[in-house]
C-alpha cells in the first residue's frame, strides 16, 4: 500500500490486487512502532538456544514446529547461519538507515490533510527485570549511541518517574527517545481511502502466476482476471517466498505468527510503548485511551490453526511487570493474529531481481514490516522511477542467498 502511495503520487497508473478484502492483514493489528530503536536483526547470538530452551515450553514466546517441509529447513539453516555477530553489525546500519528514512515519511503524513493516523514521538522503553539483561541493556545503548540514536539507560526511579501512574515490576530500562507509533488499523484505512480517492484501483483477486516474454513479466494472472503491467511490485508479505518461486527466484522466507489484543476503553495507563523484555511482551498506548499488547512469534506454515493458549503468557507476562495491570485471558474473537514475513537474516528483501527486468521485491519485514513500511514504499517508487535511492540498498539485496 505504500508502494502504490508513492507511484501513485509520481504519476504511474498503479492497481493493488490483493488475495483477501483490504480489510486485514499483518498490517492491521500489529503494535504500530515506529522504531529506530530495532536495528538489532531478529538473526542474532543466542536467538538459537533460547529459541530451542523456549520449544520445550508450550507457554514460551518463540516456538518454531519441527517439520521436514523444505521452505522451513532451507529458512532454518539460514537463519542458523545468520545469527551471528557479524550479522548484527552489518546490519545494523542498514536497519538504521532505513528506519529513520520512513519515520520521517510517517511524520510527513501525519501532517497530511486526511492523515489522522494518531502518529505519536513519546519514544518506547525497553524493560527489564534482570541483571543479565540490564548488562545487555548497556550494551544496546552503546550501540544505539554509535548508531547516533538518541537512547539513555535508565534505573528504577528513573523509569518509575516516566511512567509515575503505574507502578513497575523492574530493574530498568532503555529509553529509546527516538521511536514513535501510530495505530496501524488506521493507517491502513487512510491508505485505501487516499489510494482510491486518487485513482488506485483496489482488486480483490489471488495472483496465481505471470505471463513473461524473454527478460520481461508482461501479466499477472489472478482469481480477479488477467492484468497487463509493465512493472510489478511484489509486496505479498509471508506469501512471498512462492510468489517469487513463480518468478524463478528464491527468497527464503517463513511466516512468524504473533497475536495482539486490544483494551479499547483502557481503566490502565501507559503514556508510552514498551517491551517487556524477559517476557517478550510488546504494548502500545493508542489513539487515546486504547492499549495493544502483543507478543510470540511461531515460525509455522499460514495455514496452522491458531493456538490462543499461547495468549496466555502474555496476560501473565504483563501482571508480572505491571502488576496492577489485572487483565483477564481475552476471548477469542478478541483476539488478532498475523503472519510476520521472516527473511532468514532479519533484514528486508527489497529491490530488483535478476531474471526480469520490470519485477521488484518488498518483503521480509520480519517485526518491522509497519516501521519500515512507508520508507519501503518510497524506495520502491525510486526504483520504479529508475532514481538514486534514498539510502544505499546494499543490504537488502532480494537475492543475497543466492
Ligand atoms: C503481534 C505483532 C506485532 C507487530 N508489531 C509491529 C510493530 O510494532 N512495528 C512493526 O514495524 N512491525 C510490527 N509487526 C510486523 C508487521 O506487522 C509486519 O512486518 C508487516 O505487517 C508486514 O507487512 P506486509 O505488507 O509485508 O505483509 P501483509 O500486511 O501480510 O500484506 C501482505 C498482503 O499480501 C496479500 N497476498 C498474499 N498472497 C497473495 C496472492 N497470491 N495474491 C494476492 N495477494 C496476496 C495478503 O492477502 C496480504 O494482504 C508486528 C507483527 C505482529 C504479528
Amino acid at each position: 500500500m505504500s508502494s502504490a502511495y508513492y507511484l501513485q503520487k509520481d504519476g504511474h497508473q498503479v492497481t493493488v490486487i490483493d488475495k483477501d478484502n483490504f480489510a486485514d492483514n499483518c498490517s492491521y493489528g500489529n503494535l504500530g512502532y515506529v522504531c529506530p530503536s530495532h536495528f538489532i536483526p531478529l538473526a542474532a547470538p543466542g536467538i538459537i538456544w533460547q529459541g530451542i530452551k523456549w520449544m520445550l515450553n508450550a507457554n514460551s514466546p518463540f516456538y518454531v514446529q519441527p517439520s521436514l517441509n523444505g521452505a522451513l529447513v532451507d529458512w532454518g539453516l539460514k537463519f542458523m547461519k545468520s545469527a551471528t555477530m557479524k550479522n548484527v553489525q552489518r546490519a545494523g546500519e542498514p536497519l538504521k538507515d532505513i528506519a529513520l528514512y520512513s519515520q520521517k515519511e510517517y511524520r510527513e503524513w501525519a501532517t497530511l490533510p486526511g492523515f489522522d493516523i494518531a502518529f505519536e514521538e513519546r519514544g518506547m522503553l525497553e524493560i527489564f527485570q534482570t541483571e543479565k539483561n540490564g548488562h545487555h541493556a548497556q550494551q544496546t545503548v552503546n550501540q544505539g549511541k554509535a548508531l547516533g540514536l538518541d537512547i539513555e539507560l535508565l534505573d528504577y526511579e528513573g523509569l518509575q518517574k516516566l511512567e509515575p501512574q503505574t507502578k513497575i515490576n523492574a530493574l530498568g530500562a532503555i529509553n529509546f527517545k527516538c521511536d514513535s507509533h501510530l495505530y496501524p488499523d488506521k493507517l491502513m484505512e487512510t491508505l485505501k481511502i487516499h489510494l482510491r480517492k486518487n485513482g488506485v484501483q483496489l482488486i480483490s483477486g489471488e495472483v496465481q502466476g505471470f505471463e513473461k516474454h524473454q527478460n520481461k513479466v508482461t501479466k499477472i494472472r489472478s482469481t480477479a482476471g488477467v492484468f497487463e503491467a509493465d512493472e510489478i511490485v511484489v509486496a505479498t508479505g509471508s506469501w512471498s517466498r512462492e510468489i517469487a518461486a513463480m518468478l524463478n527466484t528464491k527468497i527464503p522466507l517463513m511466516p512468524g505468527r504473533g497475536y495482539s489484543f486490544t483494551l479499547e476503553n483502557s481503566p490502565y495507563v501507559f503514556t508510552r510503548p514498551a517491551v517487556l523484555t524477559e517476557g517478550r511482551v510488546a504494548l502500545a498506548p493508542m489513539d487515546g485511551n486504547k492499549i495493544r499488547f502483543g507478543g510470540t512469534m511461531e515460525v509455522v506454515p499460514v495455514k496452522t490453526p491458531p493456538r490462543y493458549e499461547r495468549v496466555q503468557s502474555i496476560v501473565k507476562s504483563i501482571k508480572d511487570f505491571l502488576p496492577e495491570f489485572d487483565i483477564p485471558m481475552p476471548a477469542k474473537e478478541n483476539i488478532w493474529y498475523g503472519y510476520r514475513p521472516c527473511s532468514a537474516d532479519g533484514v528486508p528483501y527489497i529491490g530488483r531481481i535478476k531474471k526480469y527486468n520490470n519485477v521488484i521485491v518488498a518483503t521480509g519485514h520480519s517485526m518491522l514490516g509497519l516501521s519500515l513500511g512507508a520508507g519501503t514504499g518510497k524506495l520502491v517508487s525510486e526504483l520504479a522511477n529508475n532514481q538514486k535511492t534514498g539510502i544505499d540498498m546494499k543490504a537488502f539485496n532480494v537475492e543475497r542467498f543466492g
